[in-house]
């Protein structure tokens, strides 16, 4: 496939601007072939009208014609070929295994909301029947979701396929009935293309309004604060950075009529290590945290960036199995050269402070102009813990840990946290008993709590929940990833005293499904 740098808006392939921006191989630090447009205000604002056009189309297609076109993305990004998986490989220098599988993810997922936009449960209908007799007579009520309104979608660098064009944000918008306009990432905007031409071809052929689909490029970040502040926008999907998300989430703040805005940011995942844990698994837990920390290069938000664990003969063998284990990392190329100067400014930052040392790291030094990272793991006194320093998230292979004298200082720690995507705990079913606390309080400080397992790795499931108070999101009842990241791009409406002919079908007496009194799930 021929890539064009253009524009996707409501299938038309187009690019107004003089300023264009490449991308670039971090392997070697190569610019790579065909210049992407910044989008203009005006290609903006098209995308953006003809996505609000198309949206009572979507509502009033077929359950089967939403999901024939979901059913239609998968294919596609399956059938396109090795041509993604290619460009998505120069662009990020993930190797060829990890994005065949993360394709397979992407593709999994979409037929997940295929299905879902099929059957529609997520609309989860609502009954109360009227009663005339009573006094004062009881209005028939009804309600249940709709999709929302256009969607503007950012994705994340980490994940080309996965959280990006095609990812759960633009998937679940479209399940959900909702156009979609889509940030690229200029990280990677050849694949973004790709992608991109896949849904529009899918949005073609369902018979639906070209407006349900566009994407506009853009490097600037004018680009993304033009599209959230765009009066047509119902709502915002964003996965990145916490700097990032936090300036489109004011920028959406200060427009007229604010809008819901997702945003998914990064963690620091701190890990509980309890003390009978430690002293029947040292080397097991160590071997394991240092996987965690270091797939993917580092570059996950569920990234184990803290670790904590009580003084003692078991903490020294798990530092002294994490050194040796550290010293097998081989160093690896990371997602473009701005992220690895982030990287090595964050390991700056960290050894900077008195008191943290270096305990293990890769054996062997990285290659030159590769922007590779080498993995760092640091040990240091649970004192410093609440310094600036190191209680931000560092985005690639690096974790501190840090020395208690008890389990109730790491209890202590935990009650001072601020919001987190994950925590875990390695502990025996004493260990849990003896600290029961710690998990009451876990409860309150981050979405999902991991025990005797690593938080890297998020399953695609119906009681996944992928997110936690701020600053890991904007909002912490709602995941970003599995069936449940459908109810962020929706809103209920409530029919009251409807006559039956003129309700939503899911809401008409005959068709009320046996769970609808309950709160059916996906
Ligand atoms: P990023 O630099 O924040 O970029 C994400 C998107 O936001 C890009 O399109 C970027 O475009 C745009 N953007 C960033 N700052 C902006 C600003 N001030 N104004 C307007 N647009 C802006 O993040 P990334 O490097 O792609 O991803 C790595 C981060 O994502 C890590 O922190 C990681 O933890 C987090 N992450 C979170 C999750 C999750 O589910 N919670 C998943 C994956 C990754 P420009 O580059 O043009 O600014």
């Amino acid at each position: 496939m021929k890539l064009t740098g253009q524009h996707f808006i409501a299938g038309r392939r187009t690019a107004s601007a003089t300023e264009t921006f490449q991308a670039i191989n971090p392997a070697n630090s190569e610019t790579l072939d065909v210049p992407f447009a910044e989008a203009d205000a005006t290609e903006i604002d098209e995308a953006l009208i003809a996505a609000d056009e198309a949206y009572d189309a979507l509502q009033t297609a077929s359950s089967a014609t939403i999901a024939g076109l979901l059913e239609a993305i998968a294919d596609g990004l399956e059938s396109v070929g090795e041509v993604l998986l290619e460009r998505a490989h120069a662009e990020t220098a993930l190797p060829m295994g990890r994005l065949t599988g993360e394709r397979g993810r992407t593709c999994n997922q979409t037929r997940i909301f295929a299905d879902m936009a099929r059957n529609e449960l997520w609309r989860q209908p609502r009954i109360d029947e009227g009663d005339p007799a009573r006094v004062p007579p009881k209005p028939d009520v009804r309600t249940m979701l709709f999709g929302v309104g256009p969607v503007v979608v950012f994705g994340a660098s980490n994940f080309p396929l996965a959280i990006s064009v095609a990812g759960t944000d633009t998937i679940s918008a479209l399940a959900a009935r909702c156009p979609v306009v889509v940030k690229a990432h200029p990280a990677h905007p050849g694949t973004c293309e790709i992608i991109a031409s896949v849904i529009t071809a899918a949005v073609e052929e369902s018979g639906l309004p070209a407006g349900t689909f566009s994407m506009v490029h853009g490097k600037t970040n004018r680009t993304g604060a033009e599209l959230v502040q765009h009066d047509k926008v119902a709502a915002v999907a964003f996965t990145g950075s916490l700097q990032g998300g936090r300036a489109l989430f004011d920028a959406v703040n200060q427009r007229k009529n604010p809008v819901p805005f997702y945003g998914e940011m990064g963690s620091l995942n701190p890990v509980f290590l309890l003390p009978g844990a430690l002293e029947l698994r040292s080397d097991e837990i160590a071997s394991g945290l240092i996987q965690s920390v270091n797939l993917g290069v580092g570059q996950f938000c569920t990234n184990p960036g803290a670790v904590l664990g009580v003084e003692g003969v078991h903490l020294d063998a798990f530092l002294s199995a994490v050194k040796d284990a550290a010293e097998d990392v081989a160093p690896a190329t990371m997602l473009h050269p701005g992220i690895h100067a982030a990287f090595e400014q964050g390991q700056q930052r960290i050894a900077s402070v008195e008191g943290i040392n270096r305990v293990g790291s890769s054996g062997q030094p990285p290659i030159a102009d590769s922007h590779q990272a080498t993995c760092n793991i640091y040990e240091s006194d649970v004192s410093q813990i609440g310094k600036q320093e190191v209680s931000e998230e560092v985005f690639g292979p690096s974790s501190i840990v840090f020395k208690c004298q008890s389990t109730d200082q790491m209890i202590e720690y935990a009650r001072s946290l601020d919001g987190h995507l994950t925590a875990t705990i390695h502990g025996t079913d004493q260990d849990l008993k003896d600290n029961a606390a710690l998990v009451r309080i876990l409860q309150r400080k981050v979405g999902r709590i991991v025990f005797n397992g690593f938080p890297t790795g998020i399953e695609v499931c119906n009681a996944m929940h992928h997110g936690g108070p701020y600053p890991a999101t904007t909002h912490s009842y709602f995941t970003s990833i599995g069936h449940h990241s459908i109810y962020r791009f929706t809103k209920p409406v409530c029919f009251q005293g409807f006559p039956d002919s003129c309700l939503p079908a899911q809401l008409k007496q005959v068709d009320v499904p046996a769970s609808a009194s309950g709160c059916p799930t996906p």
